[in-house]
């Protein structure tokens, strides 16, 4: 929880401040990948603590297509960010329990490098005035994703924004191919170390 910002707005915001809001993330976040959201409408609201204190989690998309967001952020520039994370995984293709548990480290380093690429973007009718925070959440399996990105030689916003689009179970079979292209010769990825090491990271296989 190295990143959580503990800088709270003097004046807690209204419910349907934050309903609204969030329909303005998800709106925006439809437009930009041209799909569908499976949000349900309903924001439910958390308080669950880890035993030291801290919020166990700051959001949440439940599988029955709700977003759950902490309380501790509701008064903090973090609710937005959360909201927008949230919002990248209800449009996310091919996202279900069976798909995330054996690829959670793509999914999650997928969506969260939307956020931090499209965030200032997706929240630009929103006039905010606090800067965003900074976003650590999530950076190993975004480590991991880049040396791959990087390796497709494609660029940053055309790379997680297709693969958003892509069914989850087939990212890595895809991005494989994505490398595989930009090789001589094709067996020379089966002798890249660094590409298994990368996907085996990402998968929580070591
Ligand atoms: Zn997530």
């Amino acid at each position: 929880m190295s990143d959580d910002s503990q800088e709270h707005y003097t004046k807690m915001p209204l419910i349907s401040q934050i309903e609204s809001d969030q329909q303005h993330v998800i709106r925006q976040i439809c437009r930009l990948t041209r799909l569908p959201t499976r949000w349900n409408g309903n924001i439910v609201f958390t308080n669950e603590l880890n035993p030291d204190g801290s919020p166990r989690y700051f959001g949440g998309k439940n599988w029955d297509c709700k977003i759950t967001l902490h309380t501790s952020i509701l008064d903090t520039i973090r609710r937005y960010s959360t909201g927008i994370h949230e919002g990248f995984h209800s449009v996310s293709v091919g996202l279900d329990e069976r798909a995330y548990s054996q690829y959670k480290g793509i999914e999650e380093a997928v969506v969260e490098q939307c956020t931090r690429l499209f965030r200032t973007e997706i929240l630009e009718g929103l006039h905010l005035t606090e800067p965003l925070e900074k976003r650590f959440s999530y950076n190993h399996y975004i480590e991991n994703m880049e040396s791959l990105r990087v390796r497709t030689g494609k660029e940053s916003k055309d790379f997680y924004l297709s693969l958003l689009r892509i069914p989850l179970a087939q990212r890595e079979r895809v991005v494989v191919k994505w490398i595989e292209k930009t090789y001589p010769d094709t067996q020379a990825l089966f002798l890249d170390s660094q590409v298994e090491e990368a996907l085996r990271h990402l998968k929580g296989v070591f």
